[in-house]
């Protein structure tokens, strides 16, 4: 693609359940969901296990070049997570570890993207700066243990990454021309957090910054947003309790045109 920067920082005091992987002409994040306290996952791996292993199945098509369709790669991904521990885990428990995905890829000349759950790819198309978010996690009923376990993976539900082979197919893609797309990101929740949680900027500003300032020098800005203002009260918008911090990934991509 050309120019790719990233960055990935847990929230303090944690294990960073993000992770991405870049390679010249693609770049994909991921932001592993941590099960309530208490919950049985049937799974005897931790979010970081998940998340490490379909980064590794999803890095190998990848960087061979394959042209298959994102969501046939991501199908792939998830099957051979599966493998590695279908012998010693139970994948039919809804609360199995689990992620969310946001990729993008050059691919002669076209851009293709997938977004699955709250992650996001941010796109600059001729100057008009779009951002492909799933927001379908944000339209349940209610978010008790059982509503959530009981909507994901399911159709009017939500979903993601985890023991689903249907779920790739219901990401949210497309593919938008090579010539027009300027620059691009992958982001992760605690990086949407720019926009969405603390207005540091809109899409747009998310961009120019990610180019002067880095990813590292964005999270470190949402860090210290952060911390003035949850940082006596950690309270959204709606006076709900949240994290102070979240952990926080982008990769950032200058598309070359030559
Ligand atoms: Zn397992």
């Amino acid at each position: 693609m050309a120019d790719v920067r990233y960055g990935s920082l847990a929230a303090p005091g944690s294990v960073n359940e993000d992770y991405l992987v870049a390679g010249p002409t693609w770049a994909f994040v991921l932001d592993g969901a941590t099960a309530p306290a208490g919950v049985d996952s049937g799974c005897r791996h931790d979010v970081r296990w998940l998340v490490e292993h379909l980064a590794a199945h999803l890095a190998v098509p990848l960087t061979l070049g394959t042209s298959a369709p994102l969501t046939d790669v991501l199908a792939d991904a998830i099957a051979a997570t599966r493998g590695d521990h279908e012998a010693t885990c139970d994948l039919d428990n809804p609360d199995s570890p689990s992620s969310t995905v946001a990729i993008l890829r050059r691919r002669g000349n076209a851009v293709d993207h997938l977004v699955l759950a709250d992650s996001a790819v941010v796109l600059d198309i001729g100057g008009d700066v779009r951002c492909v978010t799933d927001d379908r996690l944000d339209h349940l009923p209610s978010y008790t243990p059982d509503v959530v376990a009981a909507h994901r993976n399911r159709p009017g539900g939500f979903w993601v990454a985890s023991t689903s082979l249907d779920a790739p197919y219901e990401a949210i893609t497309g593919s938008s021309p090579a010539s027009d797309v300027r620059r691009a990101a992958v982001v992760t929740d605690g990086v949407m957090r720019y926009v969405e949680l603390l207005g540091l900027g809109d899409w747009a500003d998310l961009l120019d910054d990610l180019g002067f300032e880095g990813p590292y020098g964005v999270i470190a800005r949402i860090r210290a947003a952060e911390e003035a203002r949850f940082g006596t009260d950690p309270r959204g918008p709606t006076g709900k309790r949240i994290k102070k911090h979240d952990d926080a990934t982008a990769a950032y991509v200058l598309m070359e045109h030559t």
